[in-house]
């Protein structure tokens, strides 16, 4: 059957977490966890929903890129971007005047998330499967057919795509039932925010500990004596075999990281994420190698542009986990193939999530990564943050410090209308109350 897209609308969609704190960083201070929201409507009736995340300002001209490209999705069928997915994928990311806005980063390559994620969701619910399970049921050539593997050929080429998925056949089945029945495990970063108070943290790392976590992130970077009694406290708190990481999102020049994380290596983090500039592959590599000796790793990757940056981190040995993310990314496609390329170089992939919305999507791609790429669970694991799922029509469902497979059909990207009025920019009540105070 085939189903012609003959609508696309986004929205801008905000909540006002910085009242309360929720994510605050070394960097962004006050975010209200945002997005551009896009529904595309088809002749036949099926809806596509997909998003990209942003942090409240700005996120008004994510909306404006998306509409850009509206014009190369309404009036295809799903049928046909499908069968070509990888050219539409070209389409979208390679239009000769769009482009010189990228090309495949910033705020077009957050739009082509957006409008991807939408159409993946379409395609998903079209076969009455959730996205995991339309990709873990696909044969290796028509993964492969997703991807655009220009620039990425010196590393990866088709053919050793199709091998890697083709080796990961055996024990596929199983891998599947496992997850089923123990799901994919999660380390939680919603005990400390950085803007939270102490006793805060303690209430929440105290709850979290009950409830059979055991693996934590702090976020650090802003005040050296601050993150020593911070890493201090958790440290106490969760005990030695627990695992802990901190995140820095971007905050040092490269020596200062080195010194800076050295003096926590006493509270045995696994890794530091984000330590410079998300674009410094050198500066990566070089505090990869300082901090190897301290037995700390480097994870980046939430703000990695696009597979070519994530080509170079791996040549370069600049990260030791790729950390990938479902809406900075050209989407499934593009982290498929970041997926294939971390699996050639041994580097295991622990996504990022929390925001709004990326934990629900993001758990279908490691699912897929373990039970089709990877096939194995040493030192990965995905991001999990406990806020906004509430307003998802199939939130993620978390037990015993795992993610449990969806089982919705689609991407987990629709959002209850009602929440979405609520919240849209400027209109929304939640709005039009927060700027009356
Ligand atoms: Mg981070």
């Amino acid at each position: 059957m085939l189903h012609k897209i003959i609508n696309l609308t986004v929205r801008d969609v905000r909540f006002p977490t910085s009242v309360e704190q929720h994510g605050s960083d070394a960097m962004h201070t006050d975010p209200d966890y945002s997005a551009a929201y896009v529904v595309l409507d088809t002749d036949r009736g099926l809806r596509g929903f997909g998003l990209t995340f942003t942090l409240g300002k700005g996120t008004e001209i994510v909306v404006c890129a998306v509409e850009a490209l509206a014009a190369l999705v309404v009036g295809k069928s799903l049928q046909e971007i499908v069968s070509d997915f990888r050219g539409f994928y070209r389409l979208l990311t390679s239009d000769g005047q769009m482009r010189w806005l990228g090309p495949e980063k910033g705020v077009t390559h957050l739009a082509t998330a957006a409008v991807l994620n939408a159409v993946w969701d379409l395609w998903a619910r079209s076969e009455g499967k959730p996205l995991w399970k339309l990709l873990v049921d696909m044969d290796p050539e028509q993964i492969v057919s997703c991807i655009d593997f220009r620039y990425i050929t010196d590393v990866l080429t088709e053919k050793e795509a199709v091998d890697i998925l083709v080796k990961a056949q055996e024990g596929k089945q199983q891998r599947e039932d496992q997850m089923q029945k123990e799901g994919y495990p999660a380390y939680t970063t919603s005990c400390a925010w950085l803007g939270y108070p102490d006793q805060q943290l303690k209430q929440l790392c105290t709850d979290a500990l009950k409830s059979g976590w055991t693996k934590f992130k702090v976020k650090v970077g802003a005040d050296l004596e601050d993150d020593i009694r911070r890493c201090r406290l958790i440290r106490q708190m969760i005990g030695p075999n627990n695992t802990l990481m901190i995140d820095a999102n971007q905050r040092w020049d490269v020596a200062e990281a080195i010194s800076w994380v050295s003096r926590l290596s006493e509270f045995k983090p696994l890794w530091i994420e984000e330590p410079t500039s998300p674009d410094d592959i050198l500066g990566h590599a070089a505090i990869s190698k300082a901090l190897a000796p301290l037995g700390i790793g480097v994870a980046t990757g939430e703000q990695c542009h696009n597979r070519v940056m994530f080509k170079q981190f791996l040549q370069a040995s600049a990260l030791q986990f790729v950390q990938i993310d479902s809406c900075r990314l050209g989407s499934v496609n593009e982290n498929l193939a970041v997926l294939l390329m971390a699996h050639k170089f041994q580097v295991p992939v622990c996504p990022h999530a929390g925001g709004v919305g990326l934990c629900e999507l993001v758990q279908h791609l490691i699912l897929f990564d373990y039970i089709c790429v990877s096939a194995s669970l040493d030192s990965r694991m995905c991001e999990y943050v406990d806020h906004l799922h509430k307003h998802f029509t199939s939130p993620v469902v978390i037990q015993d410090a795992h993610y449990m497979p969806p089982k919705d059909p689609g991407y987990s990207c629709e959002m209850l209308e009602a929440s979405v009025q609520k919240h849209q920019y400027p209109e929304g009540d939640v709005w039009k109350l927060h700027m009356n105070k």
